[in-house]
């Protein structure tokens, strides 16, 4: 029974919606001291040292790779780069932070004032009713840089705790509460993680904790501009949990709006409870002056502007290449993608450069005999994506592999290309070929001489006079005006060649011979 809703519904309400996200970069050493950063691959407690374990008298040595990865990370978000920077002191007490502080940046962040763009999402969402065609720009408030703390294990009534984490560099991106569905918190987070593997600066995998994100919402009636009391939920190991506490926070939210106790939400932090698909709540909000921000005076001040620049961020600039936005726009553009497929093709700069060198290789290979399209880019641009989207992640999926895990070379894929632009097999054949090349990592050409599949039945004119002269009955009730019988010539051809004839090729001369 939902008969609240006729007092209230769900579209006079928008969600509010901000994230804050924590990604570990993937540097050699730690924040601050020579220690090993693979601490997630080595046994516990074994990639420390005084530094990272907080002994009193030792001092911190920042990084400068890190400092370096973050600038790159937050150029790549649009940022302004603070010409001058220092680290502070962030405190309170927690048994993973053996200092009693972290070591963060707050009043002047590396990049600050950035923006992502992100493309429409179509929209399954129950608390989401717009539907969106436009990019939407979220605002990026700020990005600093800070190290890890140590991880706490629970186990049986206890916590165990391994440092191995403590002083692993970390940036923070604080968004503008830009988003208005859990959907767009979704995206924006799935291009987030693009873009730090484009970068290089980071695996950003969110079941090993190298992604975290906490996000914050809140309702408002639409048309005001007012923020309400938000809660931030934290907790979220994956992206589909995201979008889901967000959901759930926004039903939960919307009822106590309903039950006209909206008085009732206040500034707190929330749970997320992947077992009951729920939040709860943790504590009210702390606010930050509670953590008595204050200079760290173990470490000098570093500048990007003067005589004594730490580096020169145009250079670092100039290792940004092109990122996932815009190589997915361009793959629409160029190739005549749509955008889902361009999406697939763009999740990982090595299928992409895959895609597009096959794309290459076959264009030069077959640039004289196809000059008839307007745009022979677009022409083989969607056949190979179609067969590398479709069907080669087919084929690799049914070994339970995905197209990150593609055996089949460059040239075998182009040279295989060729054979299905050309027609010079079918798309029976073709998928026959291509299951043998993932399995064999045979060449086309050797598979279809092994299989006796060879290609194009040379003959095909003389089959197709075949089989009108074996069926004259046929061919009579045709020619008087029984048409549907073309299908049985083509399977009588098709029967006569093994299925190695193109449908297209074939039909073609058998119109041309029953309508003369
Ligand atoms: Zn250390
Ligand atoms: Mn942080």
């Amino acid at each position: 029974m939902h008969f609240e809703f006729l007092f209230m519904s769900f579209s006079e309400f928008e969600a509010v919606i901000g994230l804050e996200i924590h990604i570990q970069l993937k540097t050699k050493r730690k924040m601050f001291c020579w220690c090993s950063n693979d601490g997630e691959n080595q046994p516990p407690n074994t990639t420390i040292c005084e530094v990272c374990l907080g002994h009193p008298g030792t001092l911190p040595v920042p990084n400068k790779q890190a400092i370096k990865w973050a600038t790159l990370m937050a150029l790549a978000l649009n940022c302004k780069i603070n010409p001058y920077q220092f680290f502070d002191r962030k405190n309170y007490f927690y048994p993973d932070l053996p200092k009693g502080y972290q070591i963060s940046q707050f009043s002047y962040p590396i990049g600050y004032d950035g923006v992502l763009s992100i493309p429409p999402v179509k929209s399954k969402s129950k608390t989401y009713i717009e539907e969106m065609s436009d990019d939407i720009d979220i605002g990026i408030e700020r990005l600093h840089l800070e190290e890890d703390a140590a991880k706490n294990i629970h186990e049986s009534g206890k916590i165990l705790v391994d440092y191995n984490r403590a002083g692993t560099p970390l940036i923070e991106i604080v968004t503008k509460p830009d988003f208005r569905s859990p959907q767009h918190a979704k995206a924006f987070l799935q291009d987030l993680q693009l873009i730090a593997r484009y970068l290089g600066i980071s695996d950003a995998d969110m079941e090993k904790g190298h992604l975290r994100c906490d996000a914050n919402v809140s309702l408002r009636p639409r048309g005001e501009d007012r923020l309400y009391p938000k809660t931030e939920i934290k907790n979220l190991n994956s992206f589909k949990s995201v979008e889901r506490a967000l959901e759930y926070e926004i039903q939960r939210q919307f009822k106590l709006w309903q039950e006209g106790k909206q008085n009732t939400l206040t500034q707190a932090t929330r749970l997320w409870d992947e077992n009951t698909q729920s939040t709860y709540e943790m504590r009210t909000k702390e606010t930050s002056e509670d953590y008595r921000y204050f200079p760290e005076p173990d470490i000098p001040p570093f500048y990007f502007e003067g005589d004594n620049v730490l580096f020169d961020v145009d250079e670092v600039k100039k290792e940004i290449g092109e990122l996932p936005y815009d190589k997915r726009k361009r793959f629409v553009k160029e190739y005549g993608l749509d955008m889902e497929s361009a999406r697939v093709l763009t999740a990982s700069v090595i299928l992409a450069n895959y895609f597009e060198e096959v794309v290459e290789i076959l264009h030069s290979m077959i640039e004289d005999e196809i000059e008839s399209h307007d745009n022979v880019y677009q022409y083989i641009g969607k056949q190979t994506s179609k067969w590398i989207v479709n069907k080669l992640a087919g084929v690799l999926s049914g070994k339970g592999k995905s197209l990150d895990e593609n055996p089949v070379s460059v040239e075998h894929m182009s040279e295989f290309m060729k054979l299905v632009v050309k027609r010079e097999i079918n798309s029976t054949v073709a998928q026959k070929v291509l299951e043998k090349m993932v399995s064999e990592g045979l060449s086309p050409q050797e598979i279809l001489e092994s299989e006796d599949l060879a290609g194009r039945v040379e003959d095909l004119s003389k089959i197709v006079d075949e089989v009108l002269s074996e069926n004259p009955a046929e061919v009579e009730k045709y020619r008087q005006g029984k048409t549907a019988l073309l299908q049985f010539f083509l399977g009588q051809v098709m029967k006569k060649t093994q299925g190695k004839a193109d449908p297209q090729e074939a039909t073609e001369l058998l119109k041309n011979r029953l309508e003369k």
